[in-house]
């Protein structure tokens, strides 16, 4: 039994350890987790308190899968309801479907009595509008189009040291099954309607019990386009290691063309559950918590430079 988790994950890594040494399942494990993270007030990245889009709106994203069956769920830009980890769980239990969006997903989140909450704070709201005022006024004052700007707002808040992040959690329970799951605000001032890689299976998230699971952070429309989580549990698949797979999948990503390239951080367990983790960064960590612990360790992610 053990967890992996970005760092951020350590507000709800205890609760979900404990789900495991009880004898729960991955799946629950990895949903207690999130929901306390998604729950943090501190947390302008994730769930209650996350940073709105362009229009001071907050749009969660968050996926779920299940390595045992290969069943996933998702919900993408969803208002209004602080644990969207659990929306996507219901989607990934509930409905013939594995991808609900905008209001589609609150609908069926209210239909399953979700909670729903204000997702701003005046915390955020003021994160949000700081930004605004300061580097693009006329937009913040209403005397020009959103879309006239957007190219200038996306490399303003493109930034790696903006407050743009995600929760990771991946488990593996008693009886070797692996959770993957995934949530976020997104990308903070995006484009209303914008989808990250978190809610899409196969960019952000994959998990496969055969092979083990992938979870990541940092700039979606890199990982989408390139398939990243997906990616690393098919090399697993084929026979990789983890510390084959992950520098060949993360070094994919330099071969993009992007405009507004940035960090993309994932971080992977195997079938058998040995992890790693990985950035486009230097210096960046995750956590990991095995059942014998008395407390999670904070690792080095391995950092994947650049071509020369
Ligand atoms: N991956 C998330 C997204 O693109 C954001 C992040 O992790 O920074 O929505």
């Amino acid at each position: 039994m053990k967890i992996i988790a970005s760092t951020n994950g350590r507000t709800g890594i205890f609760a979900a350890m404990d789900v495991l040494r009880r004898g729960g399942s991955a799946i629950d494990a990895v949903e207690a987790g999130i929901r306390l993270v998604e729950d943090n007030p501190e947390d302008h990245t994730v769930g209650y308190s996350g940073l709105p889009n362009l229009l001071g709106e907050v749009e969660l994203d968050a996926s779920i899968m299940d390595g045992r069956t290969r069943a996933a769920g998702a919900v993408g830009a969803i208002k209004g309801f602080p644990y969207a980890i659990s929306v996507a769980r219901r989607v990934m239990e509930e409905l013939p479907h594995c991808f609900l969006v905008g209001e589609g997903a609150a609908r069926f989140g209210r239909e399953m009595g979700c909670e729903e909450r204000e997702l701003l704070t005046p915390e955020a709201r003021d994160i949000w509008r700081q930004l605004l005022e300061a580097k693009v006024p006329e937009v913040y004052a209403g005397r020009m189009r959103y879309l006239e700007k957007i190219r200038q707002y996306a490399r303003v808040t493109a930034d790696p040291e903006r407050p743009n992040e995600t929760v990771n959690f991946i488990a593996m329970d008693a009886a070797g099954n692996l959770c993957c799951g995934v949530s976020t605000s997104g990308w903070a001032w995006k484009y209303p309607g914008r989808l990250g890689d978190s809610p899409v299976i196969g960019a952000g998230n994959y998990a496969d019990n055969r092979y083990g699971a992938a979870a990541c952070t940092g700039r979606g429309e890199m990982a989408i386009r390139a398939g990243t989580a997906r990616a690393m549990v098919l090399y697993l698949g084929m026979g990789m290691t983890l510390d084959e797979a992950g520098p060949a999948v993360m070094r994919d990503l330099y071969q993009l063309e992007d405009e507004y390239f940035g960090r993309v951080s994932m971080i992977a367990m195997d079938a058998k559950g040995g992890h790693r983790a990985f950035s486009l960064a230097p210096d960046a960590t995750y956590l990991h918590f095995g059942a014998a612990m008395a407390a999670p360790e904070e690792l080095p992610r391995v950092y994947v430079a650049g071509p020369a």
